[in-house]
């Protein structure tokens, strides 16, 4: 019998209805609550920045939640994603592990954030909303908002890390092929950015400091809302239909995970691929590991506290509970930008401190080797953050190979790294290092929770 590598779904099998675990769980997750009053936030807080439908969807308890007809018509441009059998990777490691990914490289941005790009993009436009602001660390999601934009017919405003902006012309030439407009960040557009350029000229930027600036001119402009592309619940919820798919690509297969792996840098890619398997081990049918993989530069789970803390930065948003290495927490630029975020989202985070799930931190260089073998085997250049649970699978897969189990694995290959060679270049070339992160580094920013 001739071996199966793909296992792939129909079109007609596309999953019709994101999953939301909240009503799943043994307890709720603690409420965002307003920065001046500590009261939970309303509705009626949010509206400036985000339309009716996605503030319904952040606070729903509805098990399932119907996917609109237009939405699903964009997903069919690169959904069903397929499932792999990693033959190759697994007979270069010499393990007796069996190795599975689900690639999102496939979208139109190249990761997973077209998931949640097209309906953000789609709800908004049906508000009657003509401008969306957003930021972008690795430029994925700016690219995948850019994307969606372009679909909807919204003016899409993007302020881009300043590490990144320099690291990636291409994501911005992408963006702005889409039609949207660029800025790095910090900026001099925003009295969030000024703030910054002030007292640190060359910052590198972060996602907190670029998120300050596309909430307060989102604020300012009634046509205009904000779209953030990982850790709210409604981006979560979105990023489902991965699991969802998966699921049945295993029947397929014919097999079941142990084991579950994915890198965390808001969580969505995390929670996208794991929460419809955690539905189904909470229901007592299957015991999969679930393990989130976040880098040793920027280890929110591993080496953070979970505290109510901002968002963002400046302090713009609602204080969300969350695992933080607090808000003004400046990583290192490393090249996984896309997991540079000083939090992790409020609703993982609570599955964290639940014991739902475990966390592991690994350094840079250990995660572009992993990234490397796998391209030379698999193909596929991963983009720089899967490559952090490429690293995670490959120790597993190799702990294997001393204790003869032959454990399923199953990892999201969220993005490729088409757009992020210069990293690969540098890894390459010998200089890609390990930062050691002081826990004086980390102590003396959460020293400023609010
Ligand atoms: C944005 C991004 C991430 C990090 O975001 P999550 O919300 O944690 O998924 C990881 N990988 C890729 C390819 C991304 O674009």
């Amino acid at each position: 019998m001739t071996r199966r590598t793909k296992y792939l779904l129909d079109e007609s099998d596309l999953p019709t209805q994101w999953y939301n675990i909240v009503p799943d769980l043994p307890e709720p997750p603690p409420p965002p609550l307003h920065p001046g009053t500590r009261e939970p936030v309303t509705p009626a807080d949010l509206a400036p920045l985000f339309p009716a439908a996605l503030i319904e969807q952040e606070v729903s308890t509805d098990r399932h939640i119907d996917i609109p007809a237009e939405v699903l018509d964009v997903y069919r441009l690169w959904r069903p994603s397929p499932l792999y059998r990693a033959h190759r990777l697994e007979a270069a490691l010499n393990t007796p592990a069996r190795i599975y990914y689900k690639y999102e490289g496939g979208s139109p941005a190249g990761s997973h954030k077209p998931n949640t790009a097209v309906p953000q993009a789609f709800y908004n436009a049906q508000e009657g909303i003509t401008r969306l602001t957003t930021e972008t660390g690795a430029g994925q999601w700016g690219s995948a908002l850019a994307f969606a934009g372009a679909v909807f017919g919204l003016d899409c405003e993007v302020w881009q890390v300043r590490a990144s902006y320099d690291q990636k012309p291409y994501r911005r030439l992408m963006m702005e092929t889409y039609g949207a407009t660029v800025h790095p960040s910090p900026s001099d557009r925003t009295a969030a950015g000024r703030a910054v350029l002030a007292d640190h000229p060359d910052s590198p930027g972060s996602l907190g400091i670029a998120i300050s600036e596309a909430v307060e001119v989102a604020a300012a402009d009634p046509g205009a809302r904000y779209a953030l592309g990982s850790v709210l619940n409604h981006v979560l919820l979105h990023q489902t239909v991965i699991g969802e798919e998966a699921l049945r690509q295993f029947e397929l297969a014919g097999d079941r995970p142990d084991l579950i792996i994915g890198c965390t840098g808001g969580g969505s890619n995390f929670a996208g691929l794991t929460f419809p398997f955690l539905r189904e081990k909470l229901a007592g049918r299957g015991t999969p590991v679930i393990r989130a993989v976040e880098p040793a530069a920027c280890p929110s789970l591993t080496r953070g506290v979970y505290a109510y803390d901002f968002g963002d930065t400046a302090g713009l948003t609602p204080l969300l509970k969350m695992h933080t290495l607090g808000h003004d927490f400046i990583p290192d630029p490393i090249h996984a930008g896309g997991l540079r975020y000083h939090g992790m989202s409020p609703l993982l985070s609570h599955i964290y401190h639940l014991g739902l799930i475990e966390a592991v931190a690994i350094g840079q260089s250990e995660c572009f080797a992993a990234g490397v073998r796998f391209a030379r085997t698999e193909g596929i250049l991963p983009a720089p953050e899967p490559t952090h649970a490429l690293a995670a699978c490959i120790r597993e897969a190799l702990r294997c190979k001393e204790t003869g189990e032959e454990k399923v694995i199953l990892t999201a290959l969220c993005g490729h790294a088409h757009l992020d060679l210069p990293a690969y270049g540098r890894y390459l070339a010998g200089e890609v290092v390990d930062h050691d992160l002081p826990e004086a580094a980390i102590q003396d920013a959460l020293a400023r929770l609010p």
